[in-house]
C-alpha cells in the first residue's frame, strides 16, 4: 500500500468509534423508503462536520456532497438510506421497520469514505470528483404507499430510479456500490464483482365481480375472490414453461379488502411482483400472468383490470474491476485475517435492487461483506462483527474511489473507455415511462 492508501486506513480506524456510533443511531432509527427524515438528516450533519456542503432532499430524502471539483471522471459512492419492514425484527421501530438488510452499514461506509477522502493531501491525489450519494428506497414500497408517494412527485418505484429520472446521476460516471453479503453461502469477508440480479415488474389485479349474499342469493354473485384464487392457479400452472437459465420468480398476495364471511366479495385487488434475469424474460413472463388472470376472471365471468408498472432493471454481471481487488489486498495486507472471494459466472441473486437500473446506463463496481448473520429481511438477522460491517466497507470504499482516480484518474478512464451501456438515459426513461 502506498503512503495515501496508509492515510486513509489510519483515518477511518482514528474515528472508528464515532462510526460505530452513527452505525448504532442509523440502526436503532430505520425509516421507510423516501421517509429516511433522521437518518439523512444525521448523514448530512456528518458529512457537514468534516467539511462538506451537502445536498438534501433530492428525491424527498436523498443527500449527496461532493469533493474535488476537477474535469476527472466523477465517481458516486452509493449508500442506501432505507430499513425493510420487518415487525418481527427485534430491533423493529415501531413502525415494524427495522435494518435487516443492513443498509446502515452502506451509509457508514460512504460516511467513513467521505471524511477519509475529504483530507486535504488526500483530496489532491485524486484526478476526478468524489461524489457521497444517501440515496432513498431501495426497499420496494407497497402498492398504497407508492399511490401516496405519487402525489408527491415522485414517479418510479426505487430510490436511483427516481433520482435518474431527476438528473440527479448526470453528473456521475462510475458508482460504486456495496451491501452485506446477498448470496447466502458466502463465509468470506468480501467478495468482490457485482452478481447479476433478477428485475421486476410490479403487477395491480383489480378483479372485479357483483356482490351477493353469500348463503341466501350466492348464484346472483360473481365471486371476484374466486376469480382471484383461479388467478394464482393459473399463474402456478404456467411455471412450467419458466426455463431456469432465465431465473424467474412470479409471487404476489391478496390485499385485504375488508370483506364480511357472508358477503360474496365484487372486487379483490391482488399485488403481484414478476422477476427475471433479463428485461426478456420479464416481458415475456409478464404477458403469461396477464393471461392467467385475465382467463380466471373471464372464467367466473368477472372483469379484470391489470396495471403494470416499472419494477427494478436486472443487475447486469460485472466482474471484479482491478481498483476493488486491489482495495481488497490493501485491507488484507492490513489485517492478514482478512477473507476475499471474487463473484463467479454461476452466481445469481434472485432478489431485484434498483442498482440494477444504474447498471444499465453507467459501469457499477459493487462489493459485498460479512460481518451478520441470519436471513436478510427476516426477523433472524443479527449483527455478529461490527468491524467487518460497519468499519471494513468504508476502507473498502475509500481505497477504491482512490484507486480509481489515482494517477490522473488512470483506471476510472480505461473503465468508461471499456464500458458500453445497454441504455442511454432518455432510453431508460423511455423504458419505465412505458410503463406508467
Ligand atoms: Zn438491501
Amino acid at each position: 500500500m502506498d503512503h495515501i492508501e496508509q492515510k486513509i486506513l489510519s483515518i477511518i480506524d482514528e474515528h472508528a468509534e464515532e462510526l460505530k456510533k452513527l452505525a448504532s443511531q442509523i440502526y436503532h432509527n430505520p425509516e421507510r423508503g423516501f421517509a429516511e427524515h433522521e437518518t439523512a438528516k444525521a448523514a448530512a450533519d456528518f458529512l457537514r462536520k468534516y467539511g462538506m456542503e451537502p445536498r438534501e432532499g433530492l428525491a424527498l430524502t436523498g443527500v449527496k456532497a461532493d469533493i474535488n471539483q476537477s474535469d476527472g471522471p466523477s465517481v458516486a459512492l452509493i449508500g442506501e438510506l432505507d430499513g425493510i419492514g420487518c415487525p418481527a425484527h427485534p430491533d423493529a421501530a415501531p413502525t415494524g421497520i427495522s435494518h435487516a438488510c443492513g443498509h446502515e452499514a452502506q451509509m457508514i461506509a460512504i460516511m467513513g469514505a467521505a471524511l477519509a477522502l475529504n483530507d486535504p493531501e488526500i483530496k489532491a491525489a485524486l484526478g476526478g470528483r468524489a461524489v457521497f450519494f444517501g440515496v432513498p428506497a431501495e426497499e420496494n414500497l407497497s402498492a398504497d404507499i407508492k399511490a401516496e408517494l405519487a402525489k408527491e412527485g415522485i414517479v418510479f418505484n426505487g430510490g436511483k430510479s427516481e433520482l435518474i429520472r431527476r438528473g440527479e446521476f448526470d453528473d456521475v460516471d462510475i458508482s460504486i456500490t456495496s451491501h452485506v453479503h446477498m448470496v447466502s453461502n458466502c463465509s468470506s469477508d468480501l467478495l468482490l464483482g457485482n452478481v447479476a440480479s433478477t428485475g421486476f415488474v410490479s403487477k395491480s389485479v383489480h378483479m372485479k365481480g357483483k356482490a351477493a349474499h353469500a348463503a341466501a342469493a350466492p348464484h346472483d354473485g360473481v365471486n371476484a375472490l374466486n376469480a382471484a384464487t383461479l388467478g394464482f392457479n393459473a399463474m402456478a400452472m404456467i411455471r412450467e414453461t419458466f426455463q431456469e437459465k432465465d431465473a424467474i420468480r412470479v409471487h404476489g398476495q391478496i390485499r385485504d379488502d375488508g370483506f364480511p364471511c357472508q358477503t360474496i366479495p365484487d372486487h379483490v385487488h391482488v399485488d403481484l411482483m414478476v422477476r427475471a434475469k433479463t428485461l426478456e424474460a420479464i416481458n415475456q413472463t409478464s404477458a403469461k400472468v396477464d393471461r392467467a388472470y385475465r382467463g380466471a376472471a373471464s372464467a367466473i365471468g368477472a372483469d379484470c383490470d391489470i396495471v403494470t408498472t416499472q419494477g427494478y432493471l436486472p443487475v447486469i454481471m460485472r466482474k471484479a474491476d482491478q481498483a476493488l481487488v486491489e482495495a481488497a489486498e490493501v485491507l488484507k495486507e492490513q489485517r492478514p485475517e482478512t477473507t476475499i472471494e471474487n463473484i463467479t459466472d454461476d452466481m445469481i441473486n434472485f432478489a431485484s435492487t434498483d442498482a440494477g437500473d444504474l447498471t444499465h446506463i453507467m459501469p457499477v463496481l459493487n462489493f459485498t461483506f460479512g460481518g451478520a448473520e441470519g436471513a436478510l429481511h427476516s426477523k433472524d438477522y443479527r449483527i455478529t462483527d461490527e468491524y467487518k460491517l460497519h468499519i471494513m466497507p468504508a476502507k473498502m470504499m475509500a481505497i477504491t474511489a482512490y484507486r480509481l482516480l489515482k494517477d490522473g484518474a488512470a483506471e476510472a478512464k480505461a473503465i468508461l473507455d471499456g464500458f458500453h451501456p445497454t441504455m442511454t438515459k432518455d432510453e431508460y426513461l423511455a423504458y419505465a415511462k412505458a410503463l406508467h
